[in-house]
């Protein structure tokens, strides 16, 4: 299925959603039945930044091999002591 893009001269734009390759150059409005013509717009693509492709592709990675530490990395905080409440909770 694919997204199209219709312009209805009254109502407005709206998408319809149909099989590749079978929009017809006009769709009836949904809202006033009149014909509405196809509009032809660039997809839905967008520029990613090099940083939030590199964040992107850390966490990707992350997920199949997560990196392992055995110690805080320098300039973190270490992690706080568990809840109180957590030691009255009965051991296996
Ligand atoms: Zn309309």
């Amino acid at each position: 299925m694919a997204t199209y893009e219709y312009r209805c001269g009254r109502c407005g734009s709206f998408d319809v959603k149909l099989p590749i390759g079978t929009a017809p150059d006009a769709w009836d409005c949904p809202v006033c039945a009149a014909a509405a013509r196809r509009v032809y717009s660039v997809p839905g693509l967008a520029r990613t930044s090099a940083a939030a492709a590199a964040l992107h592709t850390r966490e990707e990675r992350s997920r199949e091999a997560p990196d392992v530490v055995s110690e805080v990395p320098p300039g973190r905080t270490a992690p706080r002591q568990p809840h109180p409440a957590l030691s009255r909770l009965p051991r296996l």
